[in-house]
């Protein structure tokens, strides 16, 4: 029987889906929104240790608690540079929440680029480049699990805003056509950046923006 757990995680205050992905003891994150506090009190409750952290993108509503674990735990988080100058603009999101700001001297994160990589022994994620609701968006496909982790790139029932800092209209309909041409498997699971989950079945079938713009 395998080890390795799925499990999308609503942070409080309830707002960004997480994921938190493990195998055995050993665990790693992908959007660390909410406290550190409270995912250091989760992680101690199960006695997982975290090995990293994977951002979709630069908005601090994916990545409020990730600095701050990072430097606790010494280990990386990783997000597309691109997004980087995000980081400190975003600390208004953090105020709609009450959340504390990330400080200006806050531990960096290093690059997150496009390909495959391991991140837990059985867990390869292939990563794309999916820009349009920011400049550094990115999505995780787990090919073993068949699990999509979209960001805000695309909803369950719409798609991202584009109107943010580094937001192109353009530019994300040419993701999701890409996402589109990728033909993940129709029982794909689908973590969205907010909101319910999906199925990529389910997409095709019922979202309209999920279709090639001609
Ligand atoms: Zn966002």
């Amino acid at each position: 029987m395998s080890d390795i757990k799925f499990e999308v995680l609503r942070m409080p205050p309830v707002n960004t889906n997480s994921l938190l992905v493990s195998n055995k003891k050993d665990c790693v994150i992908f959007d660390a929104w909410g406290r550190a506090s409270d995912w250091c009190t989760l992680l101690d409750k199960r006695g997982l240790k975290l090995r990293a952290i994977y951002t979709t993108h630069g908005h601090n509503d994916h990545l409020s608690a990730a600095p701050e674990l990072a430097k606790h735990y010494n280990i990386d988080w990783f997000l597309n540079m691109r997004d980087e100058p995000l980081v400190l603009w975003g600390n208004q999101i953090l105020d709609f929440w009450e959340l504390p700001h990330i400080p200006s001297d806050y531990t960096k994160p290093k690059a997150l680029n496009a390909g495959t990589i391991q991140v837990l022994p059985g867990v390869p994620v292939q990563i794309m480049e999916t820009p349009g609701h920011s400049l550094g968006g990115m999505v995780f496909y787990f090919p073993e699990q068949k699990v999509l982790m979209t960001g805000d790139t695309i909803f369950r029932d719409g798609i991202g805003r584009y109107d943010l800092p580094g937001g192109n209209t353009d530019d994300l309909h040419k993701s999701i056509s890409k996402l589109v041409d990728r033909n993940f498997p129709d029982d794909t699971y689908v973590v969205h950046g907010h909101g319910d989950d999906s199925v990529i079945g389910w997409l095709k079938e019922n979202n309209p923006w999920f279709t090639r713009k001609k």
